[in-house]
């Protein structure tokens, strides 16, 4: 009877040493979930680039769950598929045929329908997936990426697929369990969140046609570098730009070639200016730009070499179709001796602007 009662108070005491052990590995991962948390609401506003948000966010997911590798992938509504926008453990090269995928591609399809899938070839798991028809759509998928795919997670936001996260082994090689699966699930939900938030506010502030930032944005951003001015002493110059006798060019041309010259400066722009630079369209074929550290001699090279650029260009877009050339008239104001106030600059940006104009365009005017 006291050996009965001894063998199971051994027995309990296992029991209960293992349900430790396993209370401390999940509690562990919760805690890294939780710390994973609290350093996502930390960056939200500090890091306002979008791939930088994704790398730092993929980085605390392998970090917190332990994995050997990770990539994230996030839709481009323009080129209709989804782009890598972050991978860790994985070298670029590996990754190199499969940085962009299709939204039609089968996977995605597959993907779209359930929450989350396992691929791990040696794991079984429960009944509550069909693990058959699972496992065979990623063998064909990893067959295609010449890589092992484990979980695919999508991420939704508004009922919109927005990305998924492809998730690697463990590292220690260790199966997934049904608690790892709810909290990459909860990882997914919060990444989800956080990526659509950043890239409903992303379209706030963009303009349709051309990808730049819209009127509103420049505004704020032109207030923000003011107080930095006051705060740090760094300068900044605000350029005013306006196509010459655009009216022509949809005259002549039709609308629609009126739109594609207004994306072709656009991206222009976007080519001349530094990544801290705001480039915005102001109107229809009005732009504007602010140069960040930039005092007036700078800006006027930068503004020369943007002119100069534009007028040389062909954006014809047919080989056979005839030469279309425009030129452009560009006011320059600097911060603060062009104005001390927002209103001000503007006003003087503009006021430059129509001085290049009545001078006979195709100029840059301070
Ligand atoms: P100026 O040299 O004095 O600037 O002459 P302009 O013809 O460029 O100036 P105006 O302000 O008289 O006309 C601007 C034209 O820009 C009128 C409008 O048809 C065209 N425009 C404005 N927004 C868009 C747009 O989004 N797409 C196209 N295709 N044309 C636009
Ligand atoms: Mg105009
Ligand atoms: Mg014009």
């Amino acid at each position: 009877m006291l050996f009965r009662s001894l063998l199971f108070i051994a027995h309990y005491a296992g029991l209960l040493k293992l349900n430790k052990v396993t209370d401390a590995i999940v509690y562990e991962k919760k805690l890294n979930y939780y710390k994973f948390l609290e350093n996502f609401v930390a960056i939200e506003d500090k890091l306002t680039d979008l791939k930088d948000k994704a790398g730092y966010i993929l980085d605390s997911l392998v970090d917190a769950m332990g994995l050997e590798n990770a990539t994230l992938y996030l839709y481009d509504d323009e080129k209709n598929t989804f782009e890598l926008v972050a991978y860790k453990g994985l070298s670029r090269e590996k990754l190199r045929d499969i940085d962009h995928i299709a939204r039609n591609n089968p996977f995605i399809k597959f993907l779209r329908k359930e929450n989350i899938y396992v691929a791990n070839e040696n794991n079984d798991f429960s009944d509550e997936y069909d693990a058959k028809k699972i496992k065979d759509s990623f063998r064909t998928m990893n067959a295609k990426l010449a890589m092992p795919l484990y979980y695919g997670l999508p991420l939704f936001h508004s009922r919109d697929m927005i990305g998924f996260l492809n998730i690697g082994d463990k590292k220690n090689k260790a199966s997934y369990t049904k608690e790892d699966m709810d909290i990459l699930n909860a990882f997914a939900r919060q990444i989800s969140t956080c990526i659509g938030k950043e890239r409903l506010y992303s379209r706030a502030i963009t303009d349709d046609l051309t990808k730049l930032y819209r009127i509103d944005y420049l505004s704020k951003r032109i207030q923000e570098e003011i107080e930095r001015f006051h705060r740090y002493g760094r300068h900044f110059s605000l350029l005013f730009m306006d196509i010459d006798d655009f009216k022509n060019v949809n005259d002549r041309f039709g609308h629609q070639v009126g739109d594609s010259v207004l994306k072709k400066v656009a991206n222009i722009i976007r080519n001349i200016v530094r990544k801290a630079d705001i480039a915005a369209r102001y109107g229809g074929e009005e732009f504007a730009s602010i140069f960040i550290n930039t005092n007036e001699g700078q800006s006027f090279d930068i503004d020369e070499r943007l002119r100069k650029q534009i007028a040389r260009h062909n954006f014809s877009s047919l080989a056979d179709y005839p030469d279309v050339r425009i030129t452009v008239s560009i006011g320059l104001a600097s911060f603060p001796d062009h104005g001390e106030i927002k209103e001000e600059l503007i006003a003087n940006a503009d006021k430059t602007m129509y001085i290049a104009k009545f001078s006979g365009k195709n100029k840059t005017c301070i």
